[in-house]
């Protein structure tokens, strides 16, 4: 099947792709808790979604938990980048757990101003995906204040305490364009409405989607390397779609299909902040393996993007 779809071909590479800082910084957390340890390193759910990620800690020595209370009283805990609620903390802090949270600083940010929209009496509107670890951590902060909008379509039927006084978050992974739109139809409905100071939609996700922008149209397929839980990389794969090229998410090379490939001669190759970047190599070897294939890279934005780790935690010496 394979030989059916040799080249030539040219493969779109864009840029930013793959890694964010939050994502680096993250993985960089519990790679220096495993070299620190004393004892077992739990890591709360997936320290960030993807699946090669997590096999790699998983393989040194990293111990992956669904919740608390499959970790013993007393033992270290990694939080994961997507953070967690005050309930979380409070039961990691009531069990004398170590905690070493390794919650992207762009998430942390949307918390403190939910605690702050909460505290000034508005209904917070979070506009997110529900389900997902990141919106159960920001509901979390007050919980009776905050109604979640997936969609432009919820705005109509939303129901709130006082009109004059909403305010309305997001979470940091989700669609620019389709954001604004709920937005933009929250104000119609509340003119009173409140936001955060700049976007809570993070760098990293507006610039994979602006840097997708820019090749989608030429390319008549487009790869988005990532895991199907990964917010950001779904993200990529329907703005894609929507622009009418076809679009598949792949967790690694491993997830290409010949058939896709057929009567393919540009493909836009791309990954989402929390897949590897040695994934996007492996597609690019395979394609290059079926013939001649030119890879030109577009890049949109250079990200200078990055965070220290947090107290307590350094790098092994
Ligand atoms: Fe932080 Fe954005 Fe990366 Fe999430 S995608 S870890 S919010 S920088």
């Amino acid at each position: 099947a394979w030989q059916a779809v040799a080249g030539p071909r040219t493969v779109l590479l864009a840029a930013p792709r793959s890694f964010c800082a939050g994502v680096e910084r993250a993985i960089e957390i519990v790679e220096c808790a495993l070299a620190q340890r004393k004892g077992p390193v739990y890591v709360r759910k997936q320290i960030v979604h993807n699946a090669h990620v997590v096999a790699d800690l998983r393989e040194r020595g990293a111990i992956f938990v669904d919740e608390l209370d499959a970790v013993p009283d007393g033992a270290t805990v990694v939080f994961s980048a997507h953070g967690v609620s005050p309930a979380v903390r409070a039961e990691a802090e009531r069990r004398a757990m170590t905690v070493i949270d390794a919650t992207c600083p762009l998430v942390t940010k949307v918390h403190a101003e939910a605690r702050r929209f909460a505290a000034r009496g508005d209904t917070v509107v979070l506009i997110g995906h529900a389900g997902h670890e990141e919106v159960e951590g920001t509901v979390g902060e007050a919980p009776d204040r905050t109604v979640l909008v997936p969609e432009v379509s919820d705005v109509d039927s939303l129901e709130v305490e006082d009109p004059s006084r909403v305010s309305y978050l997001t979470q940091t992974t989700l669609a620019v364009d389709e954001t604004t739109e709920v937005v933009e139809a929250l104000k119609k409905r509340f003119p009173q409405l409140r936001g955060p100071a700049s976007d809570d939609i993070c760098y990293a996700t507006t610039n994979r989607q602006e840097a997708l922008k820019a090749i989608a149209d030429e390319a008549d397929l487009v790869l988005v390397v990532g895991s199907l839980n990964s917010s950001n990389s779904r993200r990529l794969v329907e703005l894609s779609l929507r622009r009418g090229t076809r679009a598949h998410l792949i967790d690694d090379v491993g997830g290409l299909s010949p058939d896709w490939l057929a009567g393919v001669r540009v493909v836009g190759l791309t990954a989402g902040a929390s897949a590897p970047h040695h994934l996007v190599d492996q597609v690019i070897d395979t394609l290059s393996a079926l013939g001649p294939t030119t890879v030109e890279e577009r890049e949109t934005t250079r990200e200078t993007v990055h965070f220290g780790l947090p107290r307590g935690v350094s790098r092994p010496s």
